[in-house]
């Protein structure tokens, strides 16, 4: 079929224009057990404690079943009840406390990555006033000059900058949750009570260019995980009646046939139909050397067509392609709480209480019981108040986890939620399936043995028959053996899973598949001794045909081990993991298997089910455990790990949606990839945590012996948010870890 090659002025902008990214779709008014649901965009967040307010105080709102509110990607998902409270009034509430608010259309294509890039204008103006201000109040203080000018900008500084934290900080305060603007709010008025003027005025500017550089450096996270999703064009070259034209994706449905020239991107999930091209899937698979695609061939939307002219059957709507999948499960990853978040956060909510009482006792305690000067210590105890913000703690975990997510799946590795991530940094054992995992699951057959009265073409004909509906790799090897030749109708086809697969061929029973299958028929095999000696020396795979009390013949295959295993074992018994390798296989064929990877520990001829009680046994013992595999024959003991990784994830539903973590290729060095950012991710956790709490005790012990003052605990306060963000955020930077 010839590709009509039209002019298209628009080129350079289909390819270029990532403003809309398709296939972005958020769930929303979708009715989840329990309610509506709603996604909302919220702006302006500027400590990652008052995302934690708003959800407190969104969880008293009656009919709201649900929230859970997102620091890092700015969002809160709800789930409410539509008799008891509207969409509208809880973007109302959420305004009322200072913060924009916007409702995530449905369906609009990316509405969700709609924020500003450049978040800071207004405010940095804003900051810069106050700055410029606040200089030249210092200036006039240190030369001693118009004392009354300098009580007057001090005056402008603070209620300038002091507006928002006062409305949000008595927002909440009407809510009856304490948060940290309030405290900041208590720190000011109690230095203006006191006379210090400069100093209330300086807790304003600092505290202000604080959250002014920590948004900063958030922005660029939250950007790198943006930029991530905005992978899709937002409209593609679609063929009708005979006529190119440009429609946006949501336009285009499943069968209809698109065109994709060279360097554009691909914008739906399809088929090629016709045409050949080099297409680079590095937005998917993280491979940054492009796939030969030809007729046939699937491509997905997002990945880069590099020189042919493709026509491309659409196979996916555009909300239901791989890379609209991947961007839904990376944002609902975000969503799933760490359990180092969930102890920091339990922690969080003590400690702001705790400070505020030992604040109290500084202030009672010396001056009543050892009639101090009260000024001073009341002046401590506002120092302390303004150090009580838990909020370099409880950012310290999400921003890691965020940005290693972020990491992965630029590796086209797809981690689940940041529980993950922990569990795979403290893996003790990996168990890897063998066929298609270990091994390229790309068979072939190698010879038939015939042992009854049929001829090798002819049994490999039966078998085939029988394996056109099974999915195994095995049954796909025995298929293409016998492409060209003409198969007879099969009934009744039923799939053994771990054992083989069997159908109806003129009124009789085929069955294909392994010794355990045959033996349960009432087979006697061990008559062919000679057979199953050559199958044991060379370490073959083989299944048997026959009917009940027939044996026809048994078909040897061989698998092609996945190149990179051997250099990742090794990797990963360095890192202290114990790799074993469980397969439904014959002793012979894993061993050979697990000597060219070098696995010692191997277990032969499981069930499905037999492998999932070899994990829960490892994990009985207390082990944390990750189980590799790719079929759907694996899900139980994926299901049962730890850690459940699928293998070549690209494409298959199951695969992507089952696993706690998806690989996009069959490239094993993902697994030791993915072991090392976890590790790395954890110690950086800890590092974060050690930082926030240790800055913290520093200045509590420092402040209650009086070598502390309001500045340095603003400096503190901030400067800590920001290292941990920064220190966090290393972990989207590194490539190769
Ligand atoms: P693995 O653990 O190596 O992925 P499976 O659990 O999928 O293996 O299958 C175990 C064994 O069962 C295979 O080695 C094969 O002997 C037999 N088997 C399973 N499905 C089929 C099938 N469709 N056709 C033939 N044999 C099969
Ligand atoms: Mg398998």
């Amino acid at each position: 079929m010839p590709i009509t090659m039209k002019s298209c002025s628009c080129q350079s902008t289909a390819c270029s224009s990532h403003a809309e990214p398709a296939g972005v779709v958020q769930s929303q008014f979708n009715k989840p057990p329990g309610g509506n649901s709603l996604d909302i965009s919220i702006k302006s967040f500027d400590c990652a404690d008052c995302a934690q307010k708003l959800e407190q105080a969104l969880t008293k709102i009656p009919g709201i079943v649900s929230v859970k509110v997102n620091f890092i990607s700015e969002s809160a998902h709800i789930i409410y009840d539509n008799g008891l409270v509207k969409p509208a009034e809880i973007i109302t509430f959420i305004q009322k406390l200072g913060y924009q608010a916007m409702l995530v259309e449905a369906n609009a294509a990316g509405s969700n990555h709609n924020h500003p890039k450049t978040v800071f204008s207004g405010d940095t103006l804003k900051i810069v006033i106050i700055g410029l201000m606040w200089g030249i109040m210092l200036g006039l203080e240190l030369l001693e000059l118009l004392p009354s000018a300098v009580i007057l900008i001090n005056i402008i500084i603070i209620s300038f900058g002091g507006y928002p934290i006062a409305k949000r900080g008595i927002g909440n305060l009407r809510n009856r949750i304490i948060d940290t603007n309030l405290l900041m709010l208590i720190a000011i008025t109690g230095a203006i009570a006191i006379g210090e003027w400069s100093e209330a005025a300086t807790v304003v500017f600092l505290s202000g260019i604080g959250n002014y550089l920590q948004e900063y450096t958030l922005g660029k996270t939250r950007q790198s995980i943006r930029s991530l999703m905005e992978l899709t064009p937002p409209y593609a070259r679609v063929l009708r009646n005979g006529q190119e034209l440009r429609l946006p994706v949501e336009d285009i449905t499943i069968g209809e046939v698109i065109l994709v020239k060279p360097g554009e991107m691909v914008p739906l999930d399809g088929r090629v139909q016709c045409g050949s091209s080099a297409v680079n899937q590095a937005s998917i698979t993280g491979e940054s050397i492009p796939v030969d695609k030809q007729t046939g061939d699937d491509v997905y939307a997002g990945t880069m067509n590099m020189q042919g002219v493709l026509e491309v059957v659409v196979t996916k709507f555009a909300q239901d392609t791989t890379a609209a999948k991947i961007i839904k499960l990376i944002e609902q990853a975000q969503n799933k709480k760490a359990t180092a978040e969930l102890i920091v956060d339990k922690f969080a909510r003590f400690y702001t209480p705790i400070v505020i009482s030992l604040a109290i006792c500084l202030v009672v305690v010396p001056t009543v019981v050892f009639q101090q000067s009260f000024v001073s210590w009341f002046y401590r105890a506002l120092v302390l108040l303004v150090i009580s913000c838990p909020c370099a703690l409880v950012i310290s975990t999400p921003v890691s986890i965020i940005s290693a997510i972020g990491n992965a799946s630029r590796q086209g590795i797809l981690i689940k939620g940041g529980e993950y991530i922990e569990q795979l940094g403290k893996v003790e054992n990996i168990a890897f399936d063998k066929t298609g995992t270990l091994t390229m699951g790309r068979l072939k057959v190698v010879r038939v043995e015939c042992t009854g009265n049929l001829s090798e073409q002819q049994i490999l004909n039966i078998a085939a028959t029988v394996e056109k509906y099974s999915e195994h790799p095995i049954a796909q090897a025995i298929v293409t053996e016998e492409a060209a030749t003409d198969l007879v109708p099969a009934v009744n086809f039923i799939a053994l899973p771990g054992q083989g697969a069997s159908a109806d061929i003129d009124d009789e029973t085929i069955y294909v598949g392994n010794k355990r299958l045959f033996c349960g028929l009432g087979h006697n095999l061990e008559q062919y001794e000679t057979i199953w000696r050559e199958i044991e020396l060379n370490g073959e795979t083989y299944v048997l045909v026959g009917t009940n009390n027939i044996l026809y013949g048994i078909i040897c295959l061989a698998d092609v081990v996945n190149s990179s295993g051997k250099q990742v074992i090794a990797e990963l018994k360095r890192y202290g993991i114990a790799p074993l390798m469980l397969t439904g296989d014959n002793e012979y064929a894993a061993k050979t298997v697990a000597k060219a990877v070098n696995i010692e520990n191997y277990y032969s001829d499981l069930m499905p089910e037999n492998k999932a009680d070899i994990i829960a046994r490892l994990r009985n013992q207390g082990k944390v455990v990750a189980m590799v595999g790719d079929g759907v024959n694996d899900a139980p003991a994926l299901a049962e790990a730890t850690v459940g990784i699928a293998m070549g994830a690209t494409g298959s539903d199951t695969a992507l949606e089952t696993a706690d973590v998806a690989l996009m290729t069959n490239d094993l060095g993902k697994i030791s990839y993915a072991v090392k950012l976890s590790r790395n991710t954890v110690s950086i956790i800890k590092q974060n945590i050690w930082i926030a709490v240790g800055l913290k005790v520093i200045f509590i012990i420092g402040t209650v012996i009086g070598v502390t003052n309001l500045w340095l605990a603003v400096f503190a306060d901030v400067g800590a948010s920001i290292i941990v963000t920064v220190n966090g955020m290393r972990l989207l930077a590194a490539k190769k870890i």
